[in-house]
């Protein structure tokens, strides 16, 4: 048929669905762990659930060999202390991540990553996914390691870069010898491929095009042990029951969606356009704890008014390549490579204030470019051809810009953020919300574990390896769960209420398109939960949610299953604003850690932030409840006492565990 846009051409009139319809049909699965999401998390999971002898089944919305944040490709693997070219020991590190990542970081998901993301890794390359430059095409790069062909990357290089060091400039910062070697580049466009032909392999069932809708508890009771989920089919619409003993949720977890997912801010968010809230609010109807609701953070993490070069760096600034100004004059920006350690340069407010006062005093000359010419022949190569080829979108960008002529060793790319004025904080963001998970990485509720970026904080961006060690964990601890637990019946009444919800919009022949609401909700959370905050704000923002919900929601109206598919993501869409309202109006407080500043709440309260703030739903009622930061324990300690058996890396020639 070609693309959608030759066919109206050619036609004058859009193609019919092209899939049998299917509303109201049901399907019925039965397994020992179900898996919500088959993104990073979700796939490790599965593979080290199957590969502990368990029967898997993944429910992914999209299609498993490309799906979610990390399908197109990763090319930093995050704090990766156990690899051969390390200077930390992976406790050590751990500690030192901590630091980084502040108090509400998530000391249990960063301690797993740091002791197991180098098996990790290893079983990545076992699988055929690439870690090393075995080709030899970056020879001379600085990094690579002649030996082991592994190639560590100026990320994070210094300790505690993420946030800018002041030294960065001084002589003698971060020399060859004292870097810590904890991040690795990687091909990892090659990574999901991989995982998914080991799924199969394994025999886990994939079921694709299928987005989970709920939780089933047992008895149907909010709260009670997770039984199943159900589904529908994206493509057919047909409804989807699955019974297990236990589930790992998995769908990701954008904490951004609320806030940035409309036409002005389209990419700017580090997910996938399909994470939209399903993991808060599944996990909320069920009766699981959430915790950080009430965080944000600032976007600064991107480029100008809608325009991205990259939709996960900073604009036209990227590894090892500096910003200068009309005159090539070389701006006092870090070029987050190994001059400052691998500094995240948007996090810098100092930075970007130096070079507005030098713009409006005519130091510097508009416009900024980022100087590809200006690099090394051999960094530009790696950066062009590794870095940004190999990460998410990095690779589509590359190709265009290379196809209309653009040639990195002459050329230079324009910086739209300072032309623009653009705000350089904008609190429009979550910040490490998710469900709450103790050390095997279960929830609060019987059977249901989180992984990946679904759970809460993990700290460093929730970065790709984070999420790929913890799936693998979590996987493994459900494995070993359900290897002493019964299936036990799902409640047909909740199913019944279930589907009459999934296929409410389905069933009206007029109504209201899910864009409207969409755009109507990103707003509401632009305008009233933005960077100021306030009590009055808030009432606002929900009083116009529940004018959405009375209004809009009844009359949402979605004549095919990817229509029904986006209108039941705005529902849970819906469901996240308000309990991140919730959580907001009963956290009172301005804090830095939590990057709120409320208006009629100015004063930090120490005690106050020496807490999670936990919440939950008790029979349609929000419980609030608090625990204490760091209650995790000794992570060194604590992770040793929940894994004394711990394998270590997969040996395919043990078999996968199955009877
Ligand atoms: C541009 C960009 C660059 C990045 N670069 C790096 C990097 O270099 N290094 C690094 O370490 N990290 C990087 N990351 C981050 C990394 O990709 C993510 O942290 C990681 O993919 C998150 O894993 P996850 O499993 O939690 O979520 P995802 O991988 O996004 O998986 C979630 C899955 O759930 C599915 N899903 C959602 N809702 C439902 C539902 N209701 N039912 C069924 N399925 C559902 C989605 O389709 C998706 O497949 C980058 C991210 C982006 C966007």
């Amino acid at each position: 048929m070609g693309t959608w846009h030759e066919y109206l051409k050619t036609q004058g009139t859009p193609p019919e669905w092209p899939y049998p319809i299917k509303f109201g049909e049901e399907k019925e699965l039965e397994a020992d762990v179900l898996i919500l999401g088959g993104g990073i998390a979700g796939c490790w999971a599965a593979i080290s659930a199957a590969r502990n002898g368990a029967k898997v089944v993944i429910l992914e919305k999209a299609d498993v060999r490309r799906s979610g944040a990390g399908g197109p490709g990763c090319d930093h693997w995050c704090n990766v202390p156990g690899n051969p070219c390390s200077r930390v020991d992976p406790d050590t590190w751990a500690i030192e991540e901590m630091k980084a990542g502040g108090d509400f970081a998530n000391g249990i998901g960063i301690q797993i990553q740091c002791r197991e993301d180098w098996d990790t890794l290893q079983e990545m390359e076992q699988m055929g996914g690439k870690i090393r430059d075995t080709d030899d095409e970056f020879l001379g790069v600085e990094g690579r390691q002649d030996d082991t062909k592994l190639m560590v990357c100026s990320r994070y290089s210094a300790n505690n870069s993420i946030v800018l060091r002041k030294d960065w400039q001084e002589p003698g910062f971060n020399p060859p010898e004292e870097r810590n070697n904890t991040v690795l580049h990687v091909w990892g466009t090659t990574f999901k491929p991989a995982l998914r032909r080991e799924c199969e392999r394994l025999g886990v069932e994939m079921y694709e095009r299928f987005m989970a809708t709920s939780l089933l508890n047992e008895n149907g009771r909010q709260g009670g042990r997770v039984v199943g989920a159900t589904g529908v089919n994206t493509r057919t619409g047909e409804f989807l029951i699955v019974k297990a003993k236990a589930v790992i949720l998995a769908t990701g977890g954008a904490n951004d969606t609320l806030w940035m997912l409309d036409t002005e801010h389209g990419g700017l968010s580090f997910s996938s356009r399909n994470v939209s809230s399903a993991n808060f609010d599944l996990a909320w109807r069920a009766g699981a704890t959430l915790t950080m609701m009430e965080g944000s953070s600032p976007t600064t993490d991107g480029a100008g008014l809608g325009h991205k070069w990259y939709t996960g760096a900073g604009d036209a600034d990227y590894e090892n390549m500096y910003l200068v100004d009309a005159d090539n004059k070389v701006l006092p920006a870090p070029p987050h490579g190994w001059a400052d350690g691998g500094a995240l340069f948007p996090a810098n407010r100092d930075v970007v204030k130096r070079i507005r006062d030098g713009i409006e005093s005519g130091e510097f000359q508009l416009p900024i470019y980022g100087d590809s010419a200006g690099m090394k022949p051999e960094e530009a190569h790696a950066t062009w051809d590794l870095t940004l080829s190999e990460e998410s979108g990095g690779r589509a960008m590359v190709k265009s810009m290379r196809e209309s002529g653009f040639d990195p060793g002459r050329d230079q790319i324009l910086n739209y953020t300072y032309m623009e004025l653009q705000p350089t904080e904008q609190f429009r963001n979550g910040r490490g919300a998710g469900v709450l998970v103790d050390w095997d990485l279960k929830t609060t509720l019987e059977g249901l574990y989180a992984a990946g970026t679904s759970a809460f904080f993990c700290g460093d961006h929730s970065c790709h390896a984070l999420c790929a060690s913890n799936g693998r964990y979590a996987g493994r601890k459900a494995a070993a769960y359900v290897k002493g637990a019964e299936a036990r019946s799902l409640c047909r009444e909740q199913i019944d209420r279930e589907k009459a919800r999934v296929l409410a919009p389905a069933q009206r022949e007029e109504g209201i398109d899910w864009k409207e609401l969409h755009f109507a909700l990103n707003r509401i959370m632009q305008y009233y939960v933005g960077g100021y905050r306030s009590e009055r704000l808030f009432d606002l923002a929900l009083e116009e949610i529940r004018q959405l919900e009375e209004y809009a929601v009844p009359r949402l109206c979605a004549p095919d299953p990817h229509k029904l598919m986006r209108s039941l993501e705005d529902l849970s869409l819906i469901q996240h604003a308000k309990i991140a309202i919730q959580a907001m109006k009963e956290r009172r407080l301005t804090a830095r850690e939590l990057c709120v500043q409320r208006l009629d709440y100015p004063e930090s309260d120490p005690e106050e932030l020496k807490n999670y703030l936990l919440l939950r739903q008790e029979d349609g009622e929000t419980k609030f409840s608090r625990l204490p930061i760091r209650f995790w324990g000794n992570m060194k300690e604590e992770y040793e006492k929940h894994n004394p058996d711990y394998a270590g890396v997969y040996k395919p020639e043990n078999g996968d565990g199955r009877e």
